[in-house]
């Protein structure tokens, strides 16, 4: 019990004596440089006109990556599923049009190649968190990695994913709090600003907060994003769509553009009281 003990069984994703925080390069997006780096982007890649739209949208708030999912891990299997290998080649136009680099999940190992040619950040989701075989194809890619937290994994087994990811010939992993389950229904899941504070001091990589998939709820996402932020966050991953309402996933935790631009300037002034940017 208690804080996990790096060092032995995680050697390459844990802070070793007076080893510097690693900055993690994605184009010209710098994690855990001074500026707090903002993530914004629908929850699925749907179409092309809503990709253009809100791809300008996010780079109008300030932001500096794209989001977006075309292979979605659904809970249902009757609940769209994202558009595949089509939603990658709309990520790529809005890349191209937007001059965002882009982040997108990589659900199966097969797709690895495909995905890792096509992007410029693989993200593992939560439910993938301990597919060992996809952990360490994406590390073999060589790209950098966003490893969102499991619902129901302690950060020790968070580190020994990662481990995964490293010991596969990864060197750029972002670890990405989303929340996790507990006794709590009011919110989708209970942000562990904690892990924030713990990882930052126990390894040498970059942590960001996904507030989206925390809250669950639009009402909710910009007070966990300033938490997030307050706590040390080097990044925000934020749900955002020109047209929420429509969304085809994750819908209700999902901010119009107003909203998202509100987020921005709010965490930014955060970020600023503590002597970074955003
Ligand atoms: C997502 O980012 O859209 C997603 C599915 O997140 P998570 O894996 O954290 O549930
Ligand atoms: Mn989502």
């Amino acid at each position: 019990m208690g804080a996990p003990q790096p060092g032995k069984r995680t050697p390459l994703v844990s802070r070793q004596a007076g080893q510097p925080d690693t900055i993690v390069q994605v184009g010209e997006v710098g994690f855990g440089a001074n500026r707090v780096v903002l993530i914004g982007g629908p929850c699925s890649v749907e179409d092309r006109d809503q990709m253009a739209r809100t791809a300008a949208q996010v780079a109008a708030a300030g932001a500096t990556m794209l989001r977006g999912g075309a292979w979605k891990p659904r809970t249902n299997p009757y609940d769209f599923q994202g558009l595949g290998a089509e939603g990658l080649e709309l990520l790529v136009e809005a890349r191209r049009a937007s001059g965002l680099p882009v982040v997108t999940e990589v659900l199966d190992p097969r797709d690895v190649a495909l995905v890792a040619d096509a992007v410029d950040m693989l993200q593992i989701g939560s439910r993938s968190i301990q597919n060992f075989p996809l952990l360490r194809e994406v590390g073999a890619s060589g790209k950098p990695v966003l490893l969102k937290r499991g619902m129901m994994t302690t950060i020790d087994e968070w580190l020994s994913s990662a481990e995964y990811v490293l010991a596969a010939g990864g060197k750029d992993l972002v670890f990405c709090e989303r929340g996790i389950r507990t006794f709590e229904p009011a919110l989708r899941n209970t942000l562990d600003v904690g892990s924030v504070a713990v990882l930052k001091d126990i390894t040498h990589l970059p942590v960001i907060v996904d507030p989206s998939h925390a809250a669950g709820d639009v009402r909710y996402v910009a007070a966990l994003a300033r938490a997030a932020v307050a706590a040390g966050a080097d990044g925000l991953l934020v749900e955002t769509h020109c047209a929420p309402d429509r969304a085809l996933s994750d819908s209700a935790q999902t901010l119009g553009p107003e909203d998202f631009a509100d987020l921005a300037t709010s965490c930014r002034a955060v970020a600023r009281a503590l002597g970074r940017d955003l």
